[in-house]
């Protein structure tokens, strides 16, 4: 089982003609409300391809963690880890306009991923093919939970995103680590070729369109992105984390499981939303033959 222990958010997307400027009203054109988080996005990635995974995570005692949580549970997510905090449930207001965005994420019940939580479902951490990390919860969590990785010898799955919470001592305690380029040079301040050569078989770099890259331990190996029109890029990344999980716990190597992925979240820019793309396995297997 694969555990992801993570962000669950509602992304509240808003489309206008203009951004309102201060002590304004403008009147917008669209509003969508879209289950994401990181977190959650992940675990349907991994969900959809036919691994089982259960998700630790929080949301409020409010509309949108119900819709949330029953979201999940119709992905087949084992959700008896995901708990009602007195919090709101997290969102992210996103306000669209032409190319542009604005975004505020309120992160709410999403700092209730605390260590008392982790302590709780300890027994579950302990028995998972792999842990699932992104840096939308509490820094001090994401660290215990790396020690006790450690500790017991579990394999983990870090995604840096955002970037700006990441530390540079984590890098010894985590099995992979998966940012995009951006990501890549705000944690290490190098260009992302530097980095992999220092931690081969370990950092897998995402460039989107360009696909991703990885060192093997004698050389970059680079695989190309799959020709396709992107119709909306949002979630790539995180297909691309659960198709890894996915293929890494299914027995493929590191070659294998970066080529899947990079299939994988080709399909999922096809279509709009980032959970909306995900593709099942069947889709996959047929992109790949
Ligand atoms: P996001 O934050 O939007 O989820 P990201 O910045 O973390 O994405 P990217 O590097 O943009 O991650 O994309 C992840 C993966 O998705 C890439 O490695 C690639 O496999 C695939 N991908 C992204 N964009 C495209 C594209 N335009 N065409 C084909 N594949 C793509």
């Amino acid at each position: 089982m694969i555990t992801v222990i993570g962000s669950i958010n509602m992304d509240i997307a808003i489309q206008t003609d203009i951004f309102p400027k201060q002590g304004e009203t403008v009147l917008g054109n669209l509003f969508t409300t879209i289950p994401g988080g990181k977190g959650a996005n992940q675990a349907v990635a991994v969900a959809r391809l036919g691994s089982q995974v259960q998700m630790v995570g929080a949301v409020g005692k409010d509309s949108f963690g119900d819709e949330l949580k029953s979201n999940l549970e119709n992905e087949n997510i084992v959700v008896d880890s995901v708990v009602r905090t007195s919090n709101s449930t997290g969102i992210a207001n996103i306000l669209l306009h032409d190319q542009d965005n604005r975004i505020i994420v309120v992160p709410g019940a999403n700092f209730d991923v605390t260590k008392d939580l982790i302590d709780e479902n300890m027994e579950l951490i302990k028995k998972s093919s792999l842990i699932m990390l992104q840096l939308e919860i509490p820094v001090e969590t994401i660290e215990y939970v790396l020690e006790i990785c450690q500790q017991f010898e579990i394999p983990v799955l870090l995604n840096p995103a955002p970037a700006a919470n990441f530390k540079r001592e984590w890098i010894e305690k985590v099995t992979f680590l998966t940012p995009n380029e951006t990501e890549c040079l705000v944690m290490f301040g190098a260009d992302y070729e530097t980095v992999l050569k220092q931690y081969p078989n370990k950092i897998i770099v995402t460039l989107g369109g360009d696909g991703a890259a990885y060192h093997n331990g004698s050389e970059i190996v680079r695989i190309a992105g799959y020709k396709t029109t992107a119709i909306d890029t949002t979630g790539a990344g995180d297909t691309f984390n659960g198709a890894f999980a996915h293929a890494i716990t299914s027995g493929s190597s590191i070659d294998e499981a970066v080529y899947f992925a990079n299939i994988a979240a080709s399909l999922s820019v096809e279509k709009f939303g980032a959970q909306g793309g995900m593709p099942t396995l069947q889709e996959v297997n047929a992109r790949l033959e």
